[in-house]
């Protein structure tokens, strides 16, 4: 989940913004990939995936602004609607319970999730056996959320930079910072606030998509750069960032997780409470993003040869249809009738040129194929689709 954030970025002049590096705090990034997706509800998202030339870490180093971002997250959160935990979303937080347990956090040690959704992890850690639990999420369902499906208490609606004000950051005895890092535009800014509002000796668990197991071949292609995701951590760059800001490295582990989802880096950290005058990053493997970037091209190209010349509803409206249709634009003789999206809170905003609607619309294009936009639930997606439309369906993946 995302948070505010604070500066470490300046302006420029083509509606982007440059930022550097949130290991070094140099601009003195190598673009390695110009990441354009169709504007999502009139937010442009598109950002150039860039490379630090000291360290090696790999981010979005151009990008919207602030403001665009926290408006497009306004506009189409997609983190409260969920009505029960998710078969993916227990498998990670079991991972991350295991560690605590593993790692000896006490029971009746005080833990605050930042960005806790609907209370996934929190509501594992109930059933361990931790009973001092608080979280924080931007969402404004998510408290209540939480409350009807765990009978989780002390949740608060608001952002990281407001945490310490809605709750006693400064007794945490464990924060954990749960696919949150990923998405924040501010993230060494937002880091170094937080830390200096911990104990020293407060542990901090992070997970985060492990940069290792990016893989272009197996998952969706470009998937990893997502609209959301503006940073890509490897355990050396999620090591050097913490230890940057004066958090020393307990425990790191990557968790193998279902195809089709990143699999998981966590990190263990524990605040010393100094920050480091001077810092030496350790290097980052170098060819990585490279391999990613091709193998995504390549099974890209493959989905983009299998839609035919013919009228098409679109049906998923998130980051693969974001990506997909600048491309489906070029094809000559393909024409996009619809985009639709079960998401209520998609359906009525616009995604490219078109507005995004409910899927019922389908009964009254008989003639139109139905592109599955989606990577993870492609077969489920057709399954649904096949009991209820008799329209031809494209497939973009085996
Ligand atoms: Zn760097």
């Amino acid at each position: 989940m995302p948070f505010e954030n604070t500066n470490n970025h300046f302006g420029c002049s083509t509606g982007k913004i440059s930022r550097c590096c949130p290991v070094c705090s140099i601009f003195d990034s190598q673009p390695v990939y110009e990441n354009t997706m169709a504007p999502v509800s009139g937010y442009d998202m598109s950002y150039t995936v860039g490379r630090c030339r000291k360290c090696g870490f790999v981010f979005a180093n151009s990008l919207a602004d602030d403001e665009t971002i926290r408006e497009y997250y306004q506009s189409v959160s997609k983190y409260d609607v969920a009505s029960e935990i998710s078969e993916l979303d227990c498998l990670r937080a079991d991972a991350a319970v295991k560690i605590c347990v593993e790692e000896k956090v006490p029971y009746d040690a005080m833990v605050v999730d930042l960005g806790c959704g609907y209370g996934a992890l929190l509501s594992r850690l109930k059933t361990a056996g931790y009973n001092n639990l608080y979280g924080i999420d931007p969402a404004p369902n998510s408290a209540a959320r939480a409350h009807d499906l765990f009978g989780l208490d002390n949740i608060f609606c608001g952002t990281m930079t407001k945490a310490h004000q809605m709750l006693p950051l400064a007794k945490a005895d464990l924060v954990c910072i749960m696919a949150v890092l990923e998405h924040l535009p501010g993230l060494r800014g937002d880091m170094s606030e937080l830390l200096k509002k911990l104990k020293v000796g407060c542990r901090i668990l992070v997970e985060v998509p492990a940069f290792e197991r990016f893989s272009g071949l197996e998952s969706e292609p470009f998937g990893e750069f997502s609209l959301e995701h503006l940073q890509y951590f490897s355990a050396t760059s999620l090591k050097n960032i913490f230890g940057s800001l004066g958090a020393n490295l307990l425990e790191m582990e990557i968790v193998d997780l279902p195809v089709g989802a990143s699999d998981s880096l966590f990190g263990l950290f524990e605040v010393t409470g100094k920050v480091p005058n001077y810092f030496e990053p350790l290097p980052e493997k170098s060819d990585a993003i490279e391999k990613y970037i091709a193998d995504s091209k390549f099974r890209l190209d493959g989905a983009l040869s299998r839609i035919p010349t013919a009228p098409l509803v679109i049906y998923g409206a998130g980051s693969h249809t974001a990506r997909l249709l600048p491309h489906i634009e070029k094809l000559i003789g393909t024409s996009v009738v619809a985009v639709v999206d079960n998401n209520p809170n998609l359906v009525r905003k616009n995604i490219g040129k078109w507005v995004i609607q409910s899927p019922s619309v389908i009964a009254s294009m008989p003639n139109a194929h139905i592109l599955i936009s989606s990577f993870r639930f492609q077969n489920e997606i057709a399954v649904s689709l096949r009991n209820r439309y008799p329209n031809p369906l494209v497939l973009l993946y085996d």
